[in-house]
């Protein structure tokens, strides 16, 4: 395959062109990198089409056959590494290193689903009956990814969707559609046609998406603002839904932790992906009697980061992504000056080109504030403050989201008294943002519906099928 600058369709098998294209920019320039084709209405009929005639061929493939296609396919985006990478950077804005850990991540991530395998429950083997539940594939999988992590986040869909046995229409986000579009001139050469389809479009195609009867489920991941609009269009035709929505991770740092040795790290935990991170911690109470002394230090740490062109040598921290996102972001910085918070360093926002805020870190604002209570998807993040460990938990969990958290410090058995009371899906101790292709992660509360990764992850992509037999001696 080549890494010019012609992205298509695939559908059914083919790469094919649409009748319009739309431009995606580069956010650290804001220079245009590409066209991608803007899928009309009858381009997605053609795609789902393809996908449902190809059901059943595919459903009734050996299961060794479709993980060995699935660890194809991931050893194909693994030995195109290196330009899937620079293309990453330049529409997604991530330095290069962490699109070196996005691409290895999805290349990994469908060779790990593809040793996953489908559970057979027997539920009765007496002298009167046998009866056993196993899982079937849904159909035709309708999957939306958004603008932080494309090519990842659409391989969580990619590798248990197809290994279940069902075939897919994907969907990147209009902002980031490049290198999902360029993945898609392998998966035409190492799957049969219409098994995946991929189709880039405007604000129009996700809702297209969601209300067509040609889907049996639709796997989303993005905002919840989006996740409420795609359960209720998905609703008449009753479709199978995943939702991974947002999410507002609470940090909570215990008063034994080693100041100078976590700093960096919960540095991170904040700010990896320029803050756009579903888990990223959004907010980070810390102890009042280690307070001053880790602000501080992360102000100290933060000093040394450099924030710049993702394609540069030693960029750590890229531009927003996109302008939307941007915009969202200054206006947080904007309400919590207009309020009269303290700023511990950022909140000017430069104006040379590219989408480019500045780590900003607040000093203690009221846990009633907006910076505190939004997900702000940006490198924005709330210090606060915090004495006892039923209030601290309190505040965390006094959120509609439930995605993540983590807690910090040494006494391991107090930090897992205070885990297990955080009311989200997952909840780290002294690390963060590990996610795993065997253990299922999701979201509870409004972060989401369901769950990715592990069993759980691949279930979500079949149904239940139940099959008893009444013992013919007994019958007789
Ligand atoms: P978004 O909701 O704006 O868009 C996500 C995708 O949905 C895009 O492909 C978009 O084109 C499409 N879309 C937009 N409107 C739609 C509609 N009405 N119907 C169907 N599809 C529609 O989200 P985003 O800005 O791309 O992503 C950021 C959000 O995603 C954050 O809230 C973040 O926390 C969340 N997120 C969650 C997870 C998770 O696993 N839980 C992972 C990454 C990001």
């Amino acid at each position: 395959m080549n890494f010019n600058a012609d992205y298509r369709l695939l559908i059914d098998g083919a790469l094919v062109g649409a009748a319009r294209t739309f431009e995606v920019l580069n956010p650290a320039t804001e220079a245009p990198i590409g066209q991608a084709p803007d899928a009309a209405r009858e381009d997605l009929d053609r795609a789902i089409d393809a996908a449902r005639r190809a059901f059943p061929a595919w459903a009734a493939t050996p299961i060794a056959e479709r993980k060995a296609r699935l660890n194809a396919l991931g050893d194909a985006i693994l030995a195109h590494l290196d330009p899937l990478k620079r293309l990453l950077t330049r529409e997604q804005g991530k330095p290069h290193a962490e699109a070196e850990g996005e691409v290895g991540g999805a290349g990994f991530w469908l060779k790990a689903a593809a040793g996953l395998d489908l559970p057979v429950t027997v539920n009765e083997d007496s002298e009167v009956r046998y009866s056993e539940t196993r899982r079937v594939p849904l159909g035709v999988v309708g999957a939306i990814a958004p603008w932080n992590f494309p090519l990842l986040l659409a391989m969580f869909k990619v590798g248990p969707g197809l290994l279940a046995g069902n075939t897919m229409v994907l969907k990147p986000s209009p902002f980031t559609p490049l290198t999902t579009l360029k993945f898609g001139e392998m998966a035409r050469d190492l799957l049969p046609p219409g098994v995946l389809n991929i189709v880039s479009g405007g604000d129009d195609l996700g809702p297209w998406m969601t209300s067509h009867p040609g889907f049996d489920k639709i796997s989303f991941t993005g905002s919840t603002a989006t996740g409420r609009r795609v359960m209720e269009s998905a609703a008449p035709t009753l479709k199978r839904l995943t939702l991974e929505l947002g999410g507002n991770d609470a940090a909570i740092v215990m008063p034994d932790v080693d100041v100078a040795a976590v700093a960096e790290e919960l540095f991170w935990a904040a700010f990896r992906n320029n803050g756009q991170i579903c888990i990223a911690t959004k907010r980070m109470y810390v102890h009042k009697d280690i307070y001053e002394p880790l602000r501080d230090a992360l102000v100290a740490y933060a000093r040394t980061v450099k924030v710049g062109d993702g394609a540069e040598q030693g960029t750590q921290i890229g531009p927003i992504n996109n302008k939307p996102q941007y915009e969202r972001v200054l206006d947080l910085i904007r309400d919590a000056k207009d309020k009269g918070y303290t700023f511990l360093m950022g909140g000017e926002a430069s104006s040379a080109p590219g989408y480019f805020v500045p780590i900003t870190i607040l000093d203690n604002p009221p846990e009633t504030s907006r910076i505190v209570q939004e997900e702000q998807f940006g490198p924005v993040l709330p210090l606060l403050k915090f004495d006892d460990y039923e209030e601290v938990i309190a505040r965390a969990n006094a959120t509609d989201y439930g995605l993540g958290g983590s807690v910090w410090g040494e006494d391991e058995d107090k930090a897992l008294e205070i885990a297990e009371r955080i009311a989200s899906g997952t909840v780290w101790i002294n690390e963060t943002q590990h996610v795993s292709p065997t253990a299922a992660f999701g979201g509870h509360k409004q972060s989401g519906v369901g769950a990715e990764g592990g069993i759980e992850g691949l279930m979500e992509y079949t149904a239940a099928q139940t099959i008893t037999r009444r013992k013919r001696a007994v019958a007789a």
